[in-house]
């Protein structure tokens, strides 16, 4: 079973340059605008009118709002999918491993469950969890979004900030060129370095809580199912060499807390299922006696 759920976690983090890219166009929309708008005032040349420059700054100004609810509903996008593949993943790896005879033996589940031909995943999981798929699928990306961090930020704060930063650095930039009279080729050049520039910081937060989504959706499976006595934090290796050592994940990992074994905690532990930011480590189930 660990296996499954290891592979579950490889696929997911496959996916994440995907997930980066998809948020980065999240913002590269407004890009368009700025053309969009450029455009309403720019001279048959493609210079910019220098008395215009309060006109297009004003109308720049929407722009941040733009920039924050598209990266935030894109977010929820990429979240919600790390949720949905790790709740099915994780329900088809109980069902795989442990069987449905079982659960209904030592867990007590319906026997009905064991005639069901369609939908049996689902059944499985809610009978287990007394819940949908779709309600714990919500529950892990609302706790991504809600989650306070140790800088005492939420996401949307995060989200907030990097919105302003760049309506900022695109004002700068604006003011700049439509001073040296440079045209709208030209701007459009030192806009593209402002959105490339600031695309690092969106990757972190992409993967951060892509990752983060993954071990709270098995984290949440685990209180609410109550089939995992425990949850053992593996970490993986990462960053340069001779930093790894120094990350939390590698200290929990290789600490023995609570008496349970080296690196495994009680299923309501939060603080393993977010080490630290862009964190590679697993969450693996301990299943409750008879099960294993
Ligand atoms: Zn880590």
């Amino acid at each position: 079973m660990d296996e499954a759920i290891i592979e579950l976690y490889e696929t997911i983090e496959r996916s994440l340059p995907r997930k980066n890219s998809q948020v980065r166009r999240a913002i590269e929309k407004s890009r368009l605008t700025i053309a969009d708008i450029l455009a309403k005032h720019a001279n048959p040349d493609g210079t910019i009118p220098r008395g215009k420059v309060n006109v297009i700054l004003d109308e720049i100004l929407a722009l941040e709002n733009e920039i924050y609810r598209n990266l935030q509903r894109e977010l929820r996008l990429v979240l919600e999918d790390v949720a949905q593949k790790t709740t099915i993943g994780l329900a088809e790896a109980i069902i795989a491993y442990i069987g449905i005879s079982q659960l209904i033996e030592v867990v007590g589940l319906p026997a009905a469950l064991a005639e069901l031909t369609i939908g049996v995943a689902e059944a499985v999981f809610s009978a287990l969890t007394g819940t949908t798929y779709r309600n714990h699928v919500n529950s892990s990306v609302n706790s991504a979004f809600n989650r306070i961090g140790e800088d005492g930020l939420v996401l949307n704060d995060r989200i907030r900030n990097i919105a302003q930063v760049l309506r900022n650095e695109i004002e700068v930039t604006l003011r700049q060129s439509i001073r040296r009279g440079e045209g709208t080729t030209e701007i459009f050049r030192r806009l593209e370095q402002v959105f490339s520039d600031l695309s690092w910081r969106l990757d972190v937060i992409t993967e951060t809580e892509a990752l983060y989504t993954l071990r709270q959706t098995i984290g949440k499976f685990a209180e609410d199912s109550g089939i995992f006595k425990a949850l053992k934090i593996v970490d993986f290796p990462h960053g340069e060499p001779g930093e790894h050592e120094r990350h939390k994940c590698y200290i929990y990992a290789h600490r023995d807390e609570h008496g349970l074994g080296e690196g495994v905690y009680p299923v309501g532990t939060r603080k393993i299922r977010n080490p630290h930011p862009r964190c590679r480590s697993v969450l693996l189930p301990v299943l409750i006696d008879g099960l294993e």
